[in-house]
């Protein structure tokens, strides 16, 4: 099932539009992650799709037929919600057929095959042998495989997840991604997923669709929009970021009056830009007459892998944060106040 999304603007009375001319396709069989902040419209535009919400306007197609005015039950979506309330006095079981259970008699399933079905879509979310259980006797992660089994069972044509791992802790979360996206692998649902963590979308997802104030910013692989970023925003979004005015003269860079050697793929007129740098793309400079920023050391702080420095610069508000990974050594006597050369290896520029 392929969703195409076109021109959807959704005003909530007396309020700034929740989505503003949103135009996005989804692909057959993918999964599509949803990135944003708290308020950019992820959840709007998810039940837009689902047919929870009528846009203001625009159109939604399902394999190019208009399926704006459609109800939920006719676009039949499965759903998953951060917080999904099972039915506490149900079974796991009972849980899971109940949207076939719920149906209009003619075309209810038999009794026996609805179990049958439920007991298959458990088997599938790995939950055998808890079919008796009650909601309370699961653990957070059991409960959103139940509430996904359950969303299967209807055998929907698209796959809605709102922050379905929101609520469990990171071991958890962790291990669930990789399930979903094995899931997902064997049994192809087109697949929306709404998540705020970046690193979720970038680990789980085919593409990534960036929102922000209830526009779309950016869509592709995680690949592209984490080394292609389209603007300022979804570069900040994607991972850490020194933010640093710079200069661009005659073709040359220079960031408060020190020369930055131009990043490779870098095309800028002369102005001021804001450079964004990833800490790990800024490196230790040996050579003394190698061009880079010079500052003095702030905060060491040795995590697995990497040491974090923090680096004072003259004439920069904030201090510069550095990545070091521990292999490359020579970190092991850093120590606060120590003077520093830095050469910035990769680096975007955006409108200041
Ligand atoms: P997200 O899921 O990205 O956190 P939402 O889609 O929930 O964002 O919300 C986007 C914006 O729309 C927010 O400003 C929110 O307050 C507003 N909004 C969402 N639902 C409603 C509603 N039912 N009535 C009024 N405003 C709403
Ligand atoms: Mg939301």
């Amino acid at each position: 099932m392929e969703i195409r999304v076109h021109g959807i603007r959704k005003a909530f009375d007396g309020a700034a539009a929740a989505l503003d001319d949103v135009d996005l396709t989804i692909r057959s069989g993918e999964l599509l992650a949803l990135l944003g902040p708290s308020g950019s419209g992820k959840t709007t535009l998810l039940r837009v799709i689902a047919g929870l919400e009528f846009p203001t306007a625009g159109t939604i197609l399902f394999d190019g037929e208009d399926a704006s005015r459609r109800t939920v039950q006719e676009r039949n979506v499965g759903f998953v919600f951060q917080h999904y309330a099972l039915f506490r006095h149900m079974t796991v079981l009972d849980n899971v057929g109940f949207g076939l259970a719920a149906r209009p008699r003619r075309n209810r399933p038999p009794k026996a095959e609805i179990r049958r079905r439920a007991e298959e879509l458990l088997a599938l979310v790995q939950l055998q042998g808890l079919e008796h259980r009650y909601p309370a006797q699961l653990s957070g992660g059991q409960r959103q495989r139940v509430a996904l089994a359950r969303a299967l069972a209807i055998e929907p044509t698209v796959l809605l997840l709102d922050e379905p791992f929101g609520a469990l802790d990171a071991k958890v979360r962790k291990d669930l991604r990789r399930w979903l996206r094995d899931l997902h692998d064997r049994t192809g649902h087109t697949t929306v997923f709404v998540t705020h963590d970046q690193e979720e979308a970038l680990e789980l997802s085919d593409r990534i669709a960036i929102v922000n104030k209830g526009r779309l910013e950016q869509i592709g692989t995680p690949t592209e929009v984490y080394l292609n970023p389209a603007n300022g925003f979804v570069f900040e979004f994607l991972g850490s970021t020194n933010v640093l005015p710079v200069e661009v003269r005659d073709g040359r860079a220079f960031v408060t009056g020190c020369p930055v050697p131009v990043a490779e793929g870098i095309a800028a007129g002369d102005g001021r830009y804001a450079l964004h740098a990833r800490p790990h793309d800024l490196v230790l400079a040996a050579e003394r007459q190698e061009a880079g920023l010079v500052g003095v050391t702030d905060l060491v702080r040795v995590s697995p892998g990497l040491v974090r420095v923090d680096m004072k610069v003259d004439g920069l508000p904030r201090p510069i944060e550095l990545e070091l990974p521990m292999k490359a050594g020579g970190w092991t006597d850093l120590k606060r106040g120590q003077a520093l050369r830095v050469r910035i290896d990769r680096y975007h520029l955006f409108a200041a």
